[in-house]
């Protein structure tokens, strides 16, 4: 890594979540610069700008950047059509990502660079969008009630050994849908929905709205094991260093731990392709990935790309390696399983 992209890590390091929560939007207003890049991104500015900041340095190709709710930029792009002044949506969660593909809002992403360092299965199959990094969706418990040796899958979380002792975030969250989704690749309808059932069976309140309120609670003595995504955990950990909370990497004898990706593709509006296809080709380059992942305490997509030193503190874990476009393609049919085992 270079020094200077070194020093940006480390004095943006600690800094937290991934994607914007509500419809507020901000504007970057730049000088203008030939071949400007505009991007619409669900991800929040902090996580984005130093590195576009970066990007603009080096290639001297300006960046002018539009953040929002991952939902209503969809809408929003779906509204303004050819009109669009957007080249690139970035987004969290395959889910999303294939949902703006399905609305055909991307157009192909032909570079062999980005083959190259992002495996298969975190990129569209016809190359409508890729993963930029990694986030691990596991199971977190109290390390003061449970013995981790009780623990082995998300299956296994509707064993009546946690009958009253589980949290979840709600299911309208897309990161539990595309859990589920995979789930559904892996185990079929009627064992997934079985699953679904044993977790609300067992569940100890109503389901958090927000991964860091599952976290929350299990600290608090509500419930003693739940499913987060582990950035959430590390933002807690960075605050609390020494907090009764532990992750375990589910599934490790079977599928490996569901893991998701931020990602980005090029919107057909685009004006300026090259100048798009330019920006993701140097953020999945060796530098970028680091700070990429880093940034939110996620994993770099690139997977010969090391990660950040609390984030390599939890352990290595095989990673379940489903191609995310299924985790798309299933997002109906996991909603309908949710719905019909009654999980809020
Ligand atoms: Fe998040």
């Amino acid at each position: 890594m270079k020094k200077g992209l070194f020093a940006l890590a480390i004095s943006i390091g600690l800094i937290g979540c991934a994607e914007q929560d509500n419809n507020s939007t901000t504007t970057q207003v730049k000088q203008p610069f030939p071949n400007e890049v505009v991007v619409y991104s669900a991800r929040a500015e902090h996580l984005i700008k130093p590195l576009f900041d970066e990007f603009t340095k080096q290639t001297g190709i300006g960046v002018k950047f539009q953040t929002g709710n991952a939902n209503a930029l969809v809408e929003r792009l779906k509204a303004e059509g050819d009109q669009s002044p957007a080249d690139i949506l970035m987004t969290v969660d395959a889910g999303n990502l294939w949902y703006a593909a399905s609305q055909g809002l991307f157009q192909p992403l032909n570079s062999a660079r980005i083959a190259s360092q992002i495996p298969a299965h975190l990129r569209d199959p016809n190359n409508l969008w890729t993963g930029l990094s990694v986030r691990a969706r596991t199971i977190v418990y109290s390390s003061e009630r449970v013995d981790p040796q009780q623990l082995s899958s998300y299956e296994d979380l509707g064993s009546a050994k946690w009958q009253g002792r589980l949290c979840l975030r709600t299911s309208g969250s897309v990161y539990n849908k595309s859990l589920v989704a995979a789930m559904i690749a892996h185990n079929g309808e009627q064992q997934t929905e079985q699953t679904l059932k044993n977790w609300v069976g067992n569940l100890a309140s109503k389901p958090q709205a927000k991964d860091s309120q599952v976290l929350d609670a299990i600290l608090a003595g509500q419930c003693d094991v739940g499913i987060v995504n582990t950035y959430y955990f590390g933002r807690m950990q960075a605050d609390k260093p020494d907090m009764a909370l532990k992750l375990f990497w589910a599934n490790q004898a079977s599928t490996g731990t569901h893991i998701n990706v931020s990602g980005a593709g090029i919107l057909n509006s685009a004006k300026n392709y090259d100048g798009a296809v330019k920006l993701l080709e140097w953020l999945v380059s060796d530098d970028a990935q680091g700070i990429y992942g880093a940034l939110n305490k996620e994993y770099p997509a690139n997977p010969k790309i090391g990660v950040d030193a609390q984030v390599d503190s939890w352990g290595r874990f095989k990673q379940d390696d489903l191609n995310l476009s299924r985790v798309g393609e299933l997002q109906q049919q996991a909603t309908m399983l949710i719905n019909r085992a009654g999980y809020e």
